[in-house]
């Protein structure tokens, strides 16, 4: 499902959006405050484009804007601006957003919008495609398979999810809590461990030196990184 952040405040503004969203066939994620935004984003790292509002009760959108592209570029973001606040929008633009949209706004406008933003963060690549390629591998989206140079790698599901988390966040640390959370779910209540486990027989599978990793290397203290 594509993702989509809805911070806004205003409990009818925001049940507004999700609707609208949802009969587009986006999965929106909402929250009310910035501290919630950023929760969420650390929850769902796969959000891949963000509404803000700018006027919120504990920060104020732009605040959001610069910490969320912060931590990841890729991220589209459009801004929620209010008529009277023409100067929002040169604001916004300047905090790293990738578009506005004024108050009252439609929703054919709203999310034509959405999906020309996620079209080119590239949320719609593999749908096209059915293919994920980073550097020497080929992850295919369709019959979740991974090829490495050409040649097929087997994966369990549990690695396959792993390996997709990875791709999508391309050179951004990833805590192993946020690895068991995405690929066991919510609700696992395992044990950390068993995510090292399964990076560690991932590395047999596709490293040139599993003993000297390139392509999962660990974050100590944290988790693990893909670097391509
Ligand atoms: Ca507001």
């Amino acid at each position: 499902m594509k993702k989509v952040l809805v911070l806004e405040d205003e409990s009818s503004i925001r049940s507004f959006v999700v609707i609208n969203l949802k009969r587009s066939g986006y999965e929106p994620i909402e929250a009310a405050t910035g501290e919630q935004a950023y929760e969420q984003v650390r929850l769902n790292p796969d959000i891949k484009v963000a509404i803000l509002d700018i006027m919120l009760p504990d920060t104020d959108g732009f605040e959001v804007c610069r910490r969320l592209r912060a931590a990841d570029p890729k991220m589209g973001i459009i801004m929620l601006t209010a008529r009277t606040q023409e100067m929002d929008k040169v604001t916004g633009l300047m905090t790293g957003a990738d578009d506005y949209v004024t108050k009252p706004f439609s929703p054919a406008e709203l999310t034509a919008r959405i999906d020309a933003l996620y079209r080119r963060v590239g949320g719609g690549d593999e749908e096209e495609t059915g293919e994920l390629v980073r550097g020497p591998f080929k992850l295919n989206t369709r019959n979740r398979t991974l090829e490495k140079n050409g040649e097929r790698i087997k994966l369990t599901q549990v690695e396959y999810s792993i390996i997709r988390l990875f791709m999508d966040n391309t050179g951004k640390a990833l805590s192993r809590e946020e690895i068991l959370n995405n690929v066991w779910g919510k609700d696992y209540f395992g044990e950390l461990k068993i995510v090292d486990v399964n990076i560690r027989r991932l590395r047999i599978k596709i490293e040139d030196d599993a003993t000297n990793p390139t392509y999962i290397t660990t974050v100590w203290g944290y988790g693990y990184k893909w670097g391509y």
